[in-house]
């Protein structure tokens, strides 16, 4: 079945962007392995893993190099054969720095027993689904990398009745998820329903915006139900998500499960189907490569851990002298400041700018666009001036923890006030407080 996004009501706030998805039409590449790969232990919300691999020892494509520690954490494998050189600190793309395993490549792109062997599925009990999910370090590939198999995991008192499936990609610029679903529908088509067999849910709903009209019509004909949205950001957000196709709110710091969702990404869907039926584990992932800076956009498939500047070389190269590069799209996307900072599991684009944009942050006149435009309800008027005066404590009750950090609010302000920044900040002090 498919409803229009003319039957959904949609959600509070949001703003219309120009979507500029130039890659839309460039087809997934594969990009040779690297001649070395840093890949952090630390590329997924919760715990970092524990590495379990020392200097100088071999290991294959796919070898477990970091083991999780505890539930929410997940493994970390590695994406290229050869030796590792050094376990140590290195630029991260979230973290600033954090500890990464090196490899140096043997060139021989041997994989680790046992993996790219296709494996019967179909009869598989739920827990061992799960088990092998975790092994393989499936995390969110839509940019949160929370572990999979603990979003698979509700606690008993929380039936879950709806697994919505999110292909919206609603930031601009990013193809990837769209490529993905164009390209390998089935695969995640399969990752979707051992979701929905692991959750047992009733109902299984593609949710793709209305500038993938071609992919959602390939779900469709292959009988899925689907929902068709408007094209608005943040869509993709999942409290968003469900609202519109639902009409269910999330409440205050909950979670998608109080209102008996689960949200799953395509990509971690396509991950998940790959490491059931090939035992292949979480080293790679689609990339879109884009911006002024960088000679030729592509969408990539990149083994986690390569290094920025090798996906760029591999692009053509800078156009002039780079002035940012961002991981992600560029509402949520985070600048970076080296050129061996490496791709992880939540990076989903990589923009290049040769110009940067700087403004001036002007007094607040009060015009009431970033209320309107905050698809979480908030103030971040009066927020922002919390924080700036430091009243952390009273920014919490204004809901500076409820802040999803979609920019919205920031983008059509008209004194040019980094209100993300300021939110964000506040977000940090509280905790940081709260746990003192
Ligand atoms: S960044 Fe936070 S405050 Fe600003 S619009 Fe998004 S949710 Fe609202
Ligand atoms: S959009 Fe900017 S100027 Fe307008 S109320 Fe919000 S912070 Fe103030």
């Amino acid at each position: 079945m498919t409803i229009l996004n003319s039957m959904l009501k949609g959600f509070l706030g949001g703003i219309h962007l120009s979507e500029n998805k130039f890659t839309e039409n460039l087809a997934i590449e594969v990009m040779p392995a690297p001649k070395l790969v840093y890949i952090p232990l630390a590329q997924h919300a919760g715990k970092p893993a524990k590495p379990i691999v020392q200097k100088d020892d071999f290991v294959k494509i796919g070898t477990k190099i970091g083991e999780s520690e505890g539930f929410i954490s997940a493994p970390v494998h590695a994406s290229i054969s050869g030796k590792v050189l050094d376990i140590k600190q290195h630029p991260h793309p979230v973290l600033a720095s954090a500890e990464c395993c090196i490899i140096e490549s043997d060139e021989t792109e041997d994989w680790a027993a046992g993996m790219k062997e296709k494996h019967d599925y179909e009869n598989l009990p739920k827990e061992e689904l799960l088990s092998i999910i975790r092994d393989a370090g499936i995390v969110g590939l839509g940019g949160a990398a929370f572990p999979t198999h603990v979003k698979l995991s509700p606690p008993p008192d929380k039936p879950i009745e709806y697994l919505l499936i999110n292909g919206c990609e609603c930031e601009p610029r990013l193809t990837a998820d769209h490529r993905l679903m164009l390209e390998y529908p089935i695969g995640i088509i399969e990752g979707a329903k051992l979701f929905q067999q692991i959750l047992n849910t009733k109902h299984l709903i593609f949710c793709i915006e209305d500038n993938k009209k071609e992919a959602a019509k390939i779900f469709i004909s292959e009988n899925e139900e689907v929902r068709v949205l408007k094209t608005k950001y943040p869509q993709g957000a999942e409290k968003q998500l469900i609202k519109t196709v639902l009409n269910r709110t999330v409440p205050r710091g909950g979670l998608p499960m109080d209102v008996g969702c689960v949200v799953q990404n395509v990509g971690t869907c396509y991950a998940a189907f790959q490491a059931v039926k090939f035992r292949k584990p979480l080293i790679d992932r689609v990339v879109t490569v884009t911006g002024d800076g960088v000679k030729e956009s592509k969408n990539l498939l990149i083994r986690i851990g390569t290094s920025v500047i090798d996906v760029v070389n591999f692009c053509g190269g800078f156009v002039d002298q780079p002035k940012r590069i961002i991981f992600g799209g560029p509402m949520m996307g985070i600048s970076q400041y080296a050129e061996d900072v490496p791709i992880i599991k939540g990076t989903s684009g990589i923009l290049v700018s040769k110009e940067v944009s700087s403004y001036e942050e002007g007094p607040c006149v009060r015009c009431g666009c970033c209320v309107d435009a905050c698809p979480m309800g908030l103030m971040p008027t009066e927020i922002y001036k919390l924080v700036k005066n430091k009243k952390f404590l009273k920014s919490k009750d204004y809901g500076v923890l409820d802040c999803i950090e979609c920019g919205c609010c920031a983008y059509g302000c008209p004194s040019k006030i980094p209100l993300v920044h300021y939110l964000k900040y506040g977000k940090n002090e509280v905790w940081r407080l709260s746990k003192k």
